[in-house]
């Protein structure tokens, strides 16, 4: 398997190259040569295997041969070790929940299954190896809790104070030993400028064996087409042989879209993708105008998506050659801001008795909407990015009752933040690391 950067078609770097950088120098972002379509009867037999089978036959098309058949299939189980059921909400409207994991959200596939990639790469180097990572919220408490105690490694995790949720911040900042959280004055984009900067300083680099843990790595994209096809596997045999099925994203930097369409590349047959975001309109306002306009983000209650320039746009643009009409043929989008998405939430509550958290209630609001504008009823997947439990204040402010929330949860509470400020320029967050690593 190579790997090329989506600035530079002829230049190719190995896996273990693609993983360990995070980043290529030309500050594009890695994308696999080949994506193989994978045989027509494993996706007509999906339900004859496990979550463990589907991941494994997913990425050793894709690795091809790259890592020995026992570790990758070790590193497979361990990723998927939780399930992603579909919920049915009615006929045609399903939830993937994907929030049953040690952080309680999607982003446990991806930090899982690159904690352990790296971790197989890393084996017989003395240097220890720094993870940086940048978080609007979950990204920070998956990547804490997948690389949690992993020999040879430190992570350090970039958030923006003030801007994710009390139990967010207690996720990334109370675990200790190899995990450090930094607190910046900024935005998330903030955030993710400084890890940008951080992989280009010749300095830093020259001292310390960086890494980036964030959705830019390719090892945290691949997992997480696992589950769409554990989705599809779930939908009734006659949806399955010949049904619409669409999968709708709520999406801040793209990565989880991605993967969906990485999947469909590779053979799920998925009529449309639905790109639902808040008021971080950027994408679907490109889908409307082929216009690119990144702006700096907007505060809202569904805050892993406050995002103003998606670093996985590249990569979508990558996968339909850069035309703007190809990508409108397989994706649409469509954007709410916090009142719109209360309703939602308050309205899946009243029809289904079912909490849904701020995220996914952006997309159901996407699937009604794109629901409105067809004759016919294709049979829609929302992607519940997160447990509701995880937005407690906004979630009970909005639906008047709390949720059920899971006991790992519940214990954070009582754990004391630890976080360094860093404020907001470069130097400051330098000079730490070259002091610290
Ligand atoms: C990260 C996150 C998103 C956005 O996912 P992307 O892959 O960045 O688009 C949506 N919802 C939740 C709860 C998240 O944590």
């Amino acid at each position: 398997m190579r790997l090329y950067s989506t600035n530079n078609k002829d230049k190719f770097v190995s896996l273990k190259e693609a993983v360990m950088k995070g980043l290529p120098e030309d500050n594009g972002l890695f994308m696999p040569e080949d994506i193989p379509q994978l045989p027509k009867e494993f996706i007509q037999n999906l339900t004859d295997y496990s979550f463990e089978e589907i991941a494994y036959n997913v990425c050793s098309s894709l690795f091809k041969g790259v890592i020995p058949e026992d570790i990758l299939r070790t590193i497979c189980s361990e990723t998927v070790n939780f399930p992603a059921p579909i919920v049915k909400l009615d006929d045609n409207r399903y939830v993937l929940e994907l929030f049953h994991g040690p952080s309680l959200a999607f982003k446990d596939f991806g930090a899982r299954f690159m904690a352990r990639l790296m971790g197989y790469f890393n084996q017989g180097n003395d240097k220890e190896l720094v993870v940086l990572v940048a978080t609007s919220g979950d990204t920070g408490g998956a990547v804490a809790a997948g690389f949690y105690k992993t020999p040879g490694t430190k992570v350090v995790i970039l958030y923006p104070s003030g801007k994710v949720s009390h139990l967010q911040e207690k996720q990334l900042t109370t675990l200790g030993h190899n995990i450090t959280a930094l607190e910046v004055d900024g935005t998330f984009d903030d955030c993710q400028a400084l890890v940008k900067k951080a992989f280009l300083d010749k300095e830093l680099n020259d001292s310390i064996r960086l890494t980036s843990a964030n959705s830019i790595n390719i090892a945290r994209l691949i997992p997480q087409s696992f589950y769409y096809f554990e989705a599809f596997k779930q939908l009734p045999k006659e949806v399955r042989e010949g049904g619409e099925v669409v999968f709708c994203i709520p999406s801040g930097n793209f990565g989880n879209l991605t993967a969906g369409l990485l999947a469909k590349k590779m053979g799920l047959p998925v009529h449309k993708f639905i790109a639902a975001t808040n008021s971080n309109d950027i994408v679907p306002a490109y889908l409307d105008s082929g216009e690119y306009k990144p702006r700096p983000s907007v505060r809202t209650i569904s805050n892993a998506m406050d995002v103003g320039n998606p670093s996985n746009f590249a990569r979508m643009q990558d996968l339909y050659g850069f035309t703007w009409n190809n990508l409108k043929d397989d994706v649409v989008g469509f954007a709410y801001n916090d009142a719109e998405t209360e309703l939602g939430m308050k309205e899946i509550l009243e029809k289904y008795s079912y909490i849904m958290d701020p995220h996914g209630a952006v997309g159901y609001n996407a699937v009604k909407e794109y629901e409105s504008k067809l004759e016919r009823n294709p049979t829609s997947i929302i992607l519940e990015t997160a447990h509701p439990s995880k937005f407690l204040p906004d979630v009970v402010r909005v639906l008047g009752q709390e949720p059920h929330i899971p006991k790992r949860l519940a214990e954070l509470s009582d754990k004391k933040k630890e976080a360094h400020f860093v404020g907001i320029s470069f130097d400051p967050f330098k000079n730490w690391l070259l002091k610290h690593y």
